[in-house]
């Protein structure tokens, strides 16, 4: 019977370690995948939103009072919910301020709304980016003016203040739908002040 033995308990944990080391250099890998087709999707579904916008301004002549009066030009109302949204575009509209409604949340969609509508901040109005109220123009940098924006990808939670004020710790990408229709992105990082279309990527 010499020559046959079972695995040793070292070579066993050696098995047991290098699958705990394939296992922990390929769930980050899966998870950046995913994180990459949620962004994928959601540029879609702004670029759609975007249209849907085009549209509107084509028949009413000026910018819609709120993202989701849109709906009737979009084929389901999911486009406005981000797949990275936790809440699925449920949040609480809080605008305690009377001018700086910042989420729509489900306040007009039941379906809720994940993105924020730049010409409604107080802060845009403030900046001079837009005027205050419909039909806002054409705002001040034109094509490139941010219309729409997706936060979830770096956020981990829903914060109010997002555009007001930059926020502690905010680290990664947000996605800007400009008045063009193109989906571009910007740091998080950037205060809104400090926002031009220089520092679109
Ligand atoms: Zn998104």
């Amino acid at each position: 019977m010499k020559g046959q033995r079972g695995f040793s308990v070292g070579e066993c944990l050696s098995v047991v370690a290098i699958i705990a080391l394939l296992a922990a250099l390929m769930f980050p890998a899966v998870g950046l995948a995913r994180r990459a087709a949620q962004r994928t999707v959601c540029i879609s579904q702004l670029r759609q939103v975007g249209l849907a916008i085009r549209l509107y301004r084509e028949d009413y002549q000026e910018l819609p009072p709120y993202l989701s009066a849109v709906r009737i030009y979009v084929s389901d109302p999911r486009v406005f919910v981000c797949p990275t949204d936790p809440l699925e575009g449920k949040h609480a509209v809080q605008d305690t301020l009377g001018d700086s409604l910042r989420l729509e949340g489900n306040f007009y969609l039941p379906t809720g709304v994940s993105y924020t509508y730049v010409p409604n901040w107080g802060i845009a109005r403030m900046l001079g980016w837009w005027q205050p109220g419909p039909p806002y123009g054409e705002g001040k940098w034109g094509e490139l003016t941010p219309l729409s924006e997706c936060h979830w990808h770096w956020a981990r939670y829903f914060n109010p203040r997002w555009q007001t004020d930059r926020i502690t710790g905010a680290r990664g990408w947000v996605l800007v739908l400009t008045l063009s229709g193109a989906v571009r992105r910007v740091r998080a990082e950037l205060p809104p002040e400090a926002f031009s279309p220089e520092h679109y990527y």
